[in-house]
């Protein structure tokens, strides 16, 4: 009896131990599981991370090219609307010395000229001036003074495509004179040998087309303008030095005004300002887009050639200088 009590204390004993044992084993097996879960959610929530975060680098990519599309795309259009203007005549040019000459117009229009070099004298000497040419233009205006038999000053650019006009200028017994080749203030006026490289190779350029070797001069925006970074006493002695002469001019016709002039306004601008000198230069434009220059010329010559003691003439080393400035 007492042994079997003992074996029945035995047995539940054992059988204690083997519960305290299988708890025991599951603790063991469920800390390193748990931690073993805890890690592989860690390395998953670590890729997720990283995997929104290449889509969002990916989208940002993406937004900034997108961008970069619609930026491109917008100067593009801007450099077409810039490259281009289109006449009255559906005719297009390029148009930077367009855009040049609207941005010194304010100058050319307001300079008053005080009249300190007008000589008195019995015969009032008109010189009609047209800068910026050749254009689609020039033709038409050479056929006009041809028709009146008047002489006039082209104070041209480089361009090319247009040999025949340069030579047709020389041909016809026009003054052909340099304004600038590239017309772009911000090169040319930048220091006194990039104004030297850039009438050096208008002059070479006109020899080339024509045999002329030019020396009249017309600076871009005039000896008075204030967009020069150099100071225009150098430019003006470069020229002395080189046997050039610039001029500038009394009237302005006013073509290049902001707003487009018409016809009458243009042959009003010149006529009533003529009187006020003996020698009268008037400053023109030919260029694309100027057809009312044209349109008005017939009417200012034929009122010039109608008056008392009055001619026109092309600009030569002898005509009295109309300067703004003086070295
Ligand atoms: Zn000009």
């Amino acid at each position: 009896m007492l042994r079997d009590k003992i074996d029945l204390d035995e047995s539940v004993e054992t059988n204690d131990r083997i519960t305290e044992a299988r708890k025991l084993g599951f603790i063991d097996i469920l800390v390193p599981v748990l931690t073993l879960i805890t890690i592989v959610n860690c390395i998953v929530i670590l890729i997720l991370v990283m995997n929104i975060g290449k889509k969002v680098n990916g989208l940002e990519q993406r937004l900034l090219l997108l961008e970069k599309k619609a930026l491109y795309e917008e100067y593009e259009a801007v450099k077409d609307k810039n490259q281009m203007v289109v006449d009255d005549s559906g005719n297009s040019s390029e148009v930077s010395e367009v855009a040049d000459i609207v941005a010194v117009a304010e100058l050319e229009d307001t300079y008053k000229w005080n009249g300190s070099e007008d000589s008195a004298s019995d015969i009032r000497r008109v010189y009609l001036t047209f800068d910026d040419g050749p254009s689609i233009n020039t033709d038409r205006i050479l056929d006009i003074l041809a028709q009146y038999g008047v002489k006039a000053t082209f104070f041209v650019v480089g361009k090319n495509g247009y040999t025949e006009q340069y030579q047709r200028i020389v041909e016809e017994g026009h003054t052909l004179g340099m304004h600038s080749y590239s017309h772009r203030y911000s090169e040319i006026y930048a220091s006194l040998d990039a104004y030297k490289e850039d009438l050096t190779k208008l002059h070479d350029f006109l020899y080339e087309l024509t045999g002329e070797d030019c020396n009249i001069v017309r600076f871009p925006g005039g000896s008075s303008n204030t967009i020069s970074k150099v100071d225009m006493q150098e430019l003006i002695h470069y020229l002395n030095q080189e046997n050039m002469v610039y001029f500038d001019w009394n009237v302005s016709s006013g073509d290049a005004s902001g707003e487009s002039k018409n016809a009458d306004q243009i042959v009003n601008n010149v006529l009533n300002q003529i009187d006020k000198y003996n020698n009268v230069v008037i400053l023109f434009h030919d260029a694309a887009g100027k057809g009312t220059t044209v349109d008005a010329l017939s009417e200012i010559i034929e009122k010039i050639l109608e008056s008392d003691n009055t001619v026109i003439l092309p600009i030569s080393e002898d005509t009295i200088k109309v300067q703004h400035l003086h070295e």
